[in-house]
Formats: structure tokens, C-alpha cells, sequence
């Protein structure tokens, strides 16, 4: 038997939990710079942004627990964990994990965020099979790029007719596909004194794959810009004081907040944001679409 074969039979039956060992960072090209810190702020009345420079992670806080929404990567768990302790929150309150879509750069945190917090994950079917096996589906334009990441151990499915609840905290998701299959966007209400928000926090939208996939001709994704336009749609029919996204430069996050101190500028409401945002992703396809027709 060749001995490294040997010492990898060793350790596996030293350490049976391989997941501890599949946490080791991602190095991509735009890890580092994503994953710069940031400090944690209050985005209006029960919303807090927790998550690095370059990737989302919003927490939305209520005296019968709260609501995680992405994990980062694999790297950024540690460092969301801490922004939310330095907010004066517990990890043990978080009682529900959510996810834009299944990829590194969003779900790779999320199996270290549960077994620090205890909190149930839930996800769209397709996102769920991604994340129980931590690895990319067909299906996926990204499949053979997108890395691979720490399994989540246990993740529960919604469909897009639910309301998902924790204490008063309702949060509502929406299909917009397209990024991948099971791509999801967020709308919730959080309100100080008598100002109430609707914020969104919107699923990446852009069309990007491996070499060999095609959006205009494919096997495993057939549907992806039916499934784009439908997300596009729904994007504009939301009702929307605050956009918010997975990577919080594509929607001018820190053009509207100070990143130094937190400071909200008057430009965070923008009552048309998540149409224009719509809108851009709907120019990027249609760029995408037109280079794949040789047009
Ligand atoms: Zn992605």
C-alpha cells in the first residue's frame, strides 16, 4: 500500500469528521480581497450587515432569536461570527440560516456558522442538494470551475410559496434564477420606531460558466435564461426601499454606507435600485447572449 495512501486511512480513522478537514480556506484569484474585514454596522431598526469588505452576510436580529443570511466563505466564517459577537450578539441565538445561492464564495462559511450557532439551515431544493454534498450540481454554468467546500451536515428545503419565520422576523423568498437553478432572493420588513424598510437582498444575476457551457445551448441547464428573465421580473415587482447583494460592491453598498464607520448616507434608500439592478443584468445577458450567437 503506498504510504500516503496508508497515512490518509490512518487519519481518516484518527479523525472521522473529514468535514473538519475540508474546511481549509479557498485560495481564488479575488478570495483575499473579498474577504477583507469589515466592521459590522446597524443598516435601519433589526437588519445588520455582518459580513466582509467583498461578501455579504446579513443579520436580522429579534428577542426570539435571529437570521443569518450567507456564510461567506469558508475563511469568512470566523470572521462573521466575530462581527456578530461584536454587535453584542450570541451565536447561539442565530436560529435560522438562509443563502443567496450555493456557491464557495456565499455557502463555503455556512457549515462552521451552524455548528457554532446550532441554527437550522434552510435552502431551495436545488442550493440544498449543493450544500448537503458540497459540491457543484449539473446544472450548474459554473460546474468544473466553482470550488468545492465544507458539506453542510443538515439542510432543510423551502419552496418559494413559504414565509419563513423566526419570533417576529418574516422573511420571504423569492426564485431568481439563472446564476444557478436554485438561486435565491430575500425580502423581509425591518422597522425603527414607526420608519419601516423593505429590504431586499438579491441573488447574483450575472451569467457567468465554465468554457463549454453555453447558455443558448445546453444540456444540463436548458432553461437558464427563461429562468434569468423570470428572476428579472420578479426583481422589478418587489417592493424595495433597500437593496442590498452577495457582493455588496454590485450594488454600490459602500457608495451608501461609510465602511469606516458605518455612517448610513441618505443614498440607502433608493427606491428604484433593485429595477435598475434588474435592468443591468438584464443588458449583461443579453451582451452574453449576443457573444454566444457570434452576433
Ligand atoms: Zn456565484
Amino acid at each position: 500500500m503506498p504510504r500516503t495512501l496508508f497515512a490518509a486511512l490512518v487519519a481518516l480513522l484518527l479523525f472521522p469528521c473529514s468535514a473538519t478537514l475540508a474546511q481549509s480556506a479557498i485560495e481564488c484569484a479575488q478570495c483575499a480581497e473579498w474577504n477583507v474585514p469589515q466592521r459590522p454596522f446597524r443598516l435601519h431598526g433589526t437588519t445588520y450587515y455582518v459580513g466582509t469588505h467583498g461578501l455579504g452576510a446579513i443579520l436580522i436580529t429579534s428577542p426570539q432569536g435571529h437570521v443569518l443570511i450567507d456564510g461567506g466563505l469558508p475563511q469568512t466564517a470566523p470572521l462573521i461570527r466575530a462581527n456578530i459577537e461584536s454587535l453584542g450578539f450570541r451565536m447561539r441565538d442565530v436560529k435560522l440560516i438562509l443563502n443567496s445561492h450555493a456557491h464557495y464564495d456565499h455557502a463555503g462559511g455556512i457549515a462552521e456558522l451552524q455548528r457554532a450557532s446550532g441554527a437550522r439551515v434552510m435552502a431551495s431544493a436545488w442550493s440544498a442538494s449543493v450544500m448537503k454534498s458540497g459540491k457543484s450540481q449539473p446544472g450548474d454554468p459554473q460546474l468544473g470551475i466553482a470550488f468545492g467546500y465544507a458539506a453542510v451536515d443538515n439542510v432543510g428545503t423551502f419552496t418559494f410559496e413559504d414565509t419563513l419565520r423566526v419570533g417576529p422576523i418574516a422573511i420571504v423568498p423569492h426564485a431568481t434564477p439563472g446564476h444557478t437553478p436554485g438561486g435565491t432572493t430575500w425580502s423581509w420588513r425591518s422597522c425603527e420606531a414607526a420608519r419601516c424598510l423593505d429590504f431586499v437582498y438579491a441573488d447574483s444575476q450575472t451569467p457567468v460558466s465554465a468554457d463549454d457551457f453555453l447558455f443558448t445551448k445546453n444540456t444540463t441547464y436548458p432553461n437558464a435564461i427563461a429562468d434569468f428573465e423570470r428572476g428579472f421580473a420578479t426583481l422589478e415587482r418587489l417592493s424595495c426601499d433597500v437593496l442590498l447583494t452577495p457582493h455588496p460592491g454590485v450594488s454600490s453598498l459602500w457608495d451608501r454606507v461609510s465602511p469606516s464607520d458605518g455612517t448610513i448616507g441618505a443614498t440607502l434608500v433608493d427606491r428604484d435600485a433593485c429595477t435598475r439592478y434588474a435592468a443591468s443584468a438584464r443588458r449583461a445577458l443579453a451582451a452574453r447572449v449576443a457573444k454566444e450567437r457570434g452576433s
